[in-house]
């Protein structure tokens, strides 16, 4: 699915020497890595305040917390996506309310989102899955309408654009009052253990985010807010700042590969290309197909490959609603059909960046040969 060790040779002198360049240096909480590296990330993405955290988990509830809602406020969340992006809001005592997807692109869609809105929404907390944006324009435009907050969840998109309707070019992550990442190491921009970070372009909020970040301190001993201890290590900075150059590179990579899938399938009887929005870029975290909604057809594509050496995964096989831990929320089995039908069919393929043409040929091949 994912090959570390190949992205990692060619920038593995690098890596090595910014390791004992930062234990030499031994500042391992906040050490200027950090900083440099968060202002690199803003200029590559576009936006003014970058603030780093643990983890994506966190910069998700770093991100709610900084709105200040009351409890039982609800969280519009996508009904098809990882349990991250409800956790946030579950924890703090927020109500996750689930708004079905596209079936196509498997983001939110905006329909959906217009109907669900209550005067009990707080916020629309979007998810760019897989590596695409969801409809920018269309949840900014509801969330204005509706005065409630817009947040995304761009974990899996980091570098992905959104053209508007009147030409503007919007970074994926940098549109909603604030925006999240994650640098797990299976992510586009991934690290050597857990990171995450936040975006704003709104000042107050980035300084109140830092906050937040740091147990709600303005200085050492003095906290203004209930906070959490969620920083970024310096050395996971220091080698994030190794990689982020060749972010761009490996995103092109990306999108080769997954024009090599979308030619291949074009017109195939059993599989269904995931669908594309014009007006988004996409940077292919996952190259995720649907197969047939038939009982055991997925199970056997995923067979089907595995004998010839191909792995694959189901990204994800049980929607939030289902599972135990959101029973109190009593969602029944049907209320959110897309959602269900895609944890049923989808499956992703092999996809990362050091993925040769020939290994994606045979894979192709493959595919191709399945009925
Ligand atoms: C990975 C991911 C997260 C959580 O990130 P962590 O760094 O693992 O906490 C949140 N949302 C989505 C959509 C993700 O893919």
């Amino acid at each position: 699915m994912l090959d570390l060790q190949a992205q990692h040779a060619p920038i593995q002198p690098e890596l090595d020497a910014t390791l004992r360049a930062t234990f030499q240096e031994a500042a391992f909480i906040q050490g200027s890595a950090v900083q440099q590296f968060a202002s690199e990330l803003g200029q590559y993405l576009g936006v003014p305040h970058v603030i780093p955290c643990a983890n994506g988990t966190d910069a998700l509830q770093l991100a709610l917390m900084s709105l200040g809602l009351p409890a039982g406020t609800e969280i519009l969340v996508p009904a098809f996506t990882y349990v991250a992006t409800w956790e946030a809001a579950a924890v703090l005592g927020l109500v996750p309310v689930p708004v079905d997807v596209d079936p196509a692109t498997y983001n939110l869609d905006p329909a959906a989102v217009a109907a669900a809105i209550t005067p009990c929404t707080g916020a629309i907390l979007a998810v760019h899955l897989f590596g695409q944006c969801a409809d920018l324009e269309a949840l900014r435009l509801l969330a204005e309408q509706h005065g409630v907050a817009l947040v995304e969840d761009n974990a899996q998109a980091i570098g992905a654009t959104f053209t508007t309707s009147t030409g503007q070019v919007w970074g994926a992550g940098t549109v909603g009052e604030v925006g999240t990442t994650s640098f797990f190491p299976s992510k586009n921009l991934g690290g050597f253990g857990d990171g995450g970070a936040l975006f704003t372009r709104d000042e107050a909020r980035a300084q109140r985010l830092r906050q937040l970040a740091n147990h709600g301190q303005s200085r050492k001993y003095y906290h203004e807010h209930i906070g959490l201890n969620s920083r970024l290590d310096t050395l996971q900075a220091a080698l994030l700042r190794v990689k982020l150059p060749h972010l761009p590179a490996w995103t092109a990579a990306r999108q080769r590969i997954a024009a090599q899938y979308d030619a291949a399938l074009l017109g195939h009887s059993r599989l269904r290309p995931p669908g594309r929005d014009p007006r988004s870029t996409h940077v292919f975290h996952q190259y995720t197909v649907q197969t047939p909604d038939e009982p055991g057809q997925r199970e056997r594509l995923q067979q089907y490959l595995g004998a010839q050496g191909i792995p694959s995964a189901v990204y994800y096989p049980l929607p939030n609603h289902l599972q135990p831990a959101y029973a109190y929320l009593g969602h029944q089995q049907g209320q959110f059909p897309v959602a269900e039908r895609l944890a049923r069919t989808v499956l992703s393929l092999p996809m990362h960046p050091m993925l040769t043409t020939e290994q994606v040929a045979y894979i192709c091949q493959v595919l191709q040969a399945w009925e």
